[in-house]
């Protein structure tokens, strides 16, 4: 049983010019093993700085607050730290990796994440397992990672790093985004297999509701202006998706 502890984070961004703009503004949030929490706001409003943040993107300058994994401070650890601790990134804008097949750069982060290479044989069976799992061909595995990728097949080389790496926690940026229903579901059934089998918490960060009729979250958070405005259960998406979030919107900007 982990937790990961968000308390009062607060996040500028480096605008370049002149100087620094404040995103977060005070984020609390809790995650559980086996917990899955759902993030949902309107663009602009900050939920991919939060994920970056917690992975230690160097472009956030986390200016107070804290983030702990089962109390061990976050924030002071390398990228490398925080993925060997068990944290894990999918990102909103997956980058090309030239030269680098998906079954090289799956084996490295294995190796990197465990200390020693996975045997062979056992990393080829793994590999192909997570491959079945996902219903793509073997050839994918010789492909370089993202290189002409289509959404479906970025979102899968993201289920076959959760599958392959078992992260604690799992942060999904909008893994739904771009999906036809059939990869939809071959994503969602991918985090709720990494659910049952690793009990990992899980993050995700969308901008629709559809997403979780797939993958139910226990927490569904509301996001506008830097911070969690609303909290509540599955049911809060569905009302997200009749009443859209102006409401939070106008209420968040009273406030400001
Ligand atoms: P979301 O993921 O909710 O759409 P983001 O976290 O991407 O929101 O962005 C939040 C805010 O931070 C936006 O107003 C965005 O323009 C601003 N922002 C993010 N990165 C930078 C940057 N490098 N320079 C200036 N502003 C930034
Ligand atoms: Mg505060
Ligand atoms: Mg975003």
């Amino acid at each position: 049983m982990s937790t990961l502890a968000i308390r009062d984070l607060h996040v500028s961004v480096n605008t370049g010019d002149d100087g620094e703009k404040e995103i977060l503004k005070g984020v609390d949030l809790t995650i559980e093993s086996g917990q899955t929490h759902a993030i949902m706001g309107p663009n602009g409003s900050g939920k991919s700085t939060l994920a970056y943040s917690i992975a230690g993107h160097p472009k956030y300058t986390i200016t107070s607050g804290t983030v702990t994994l089962d109390g061990e401070d976050v924030l002071e650890m390398s990228v490398d730290e925080r993925a060997r601790a068990g944290l894990f990134l999918a990102m909103q804008y997956p980058v090309e990796v030239p030269g680098v097949s998906v079954s090289n750069f799956l084996r490295t982060a294995k190796t990197a994440l465990d200390g020693e290479a996975p045997k062979l044989r056992t990393w080829m069976k793994d590999l192909k397992s997570a491959m079945d799992d996902l219903q793509m061909d073997a050839a994918f595995a010789q492909r370089n990672v993202n290189e002409g990728f289509s959404g479906g097949e970025k979102k899968r080389h993201e289920i076959m790093q959760l599958e392959l790496l078992k992260p604690k926690f799992a942060i999904l940026d909008e893994t739904d985004s771009g999906l036809d229903i059939d990869a939809l579901r071959v994503v969602s059934e991918g985090v709720n297999r990494s659910k049952e089998r690793t009990n990992a918490g899980f993050l995700l960060i969308t901008h629709y509701t559809r997403i979780l009729r797939y993958i139910k979250p226990d927490f569904v958070h509301v996001f506008v202006g830097g911070r969690i405005v609303e909290e509540g259960g599955p049911e809060l998406s569905e009302r997200l998706e009749t009443e859209g979030y102006e409401r939070f919107i106008a209420a968040a900007s009273q406030g400001a």
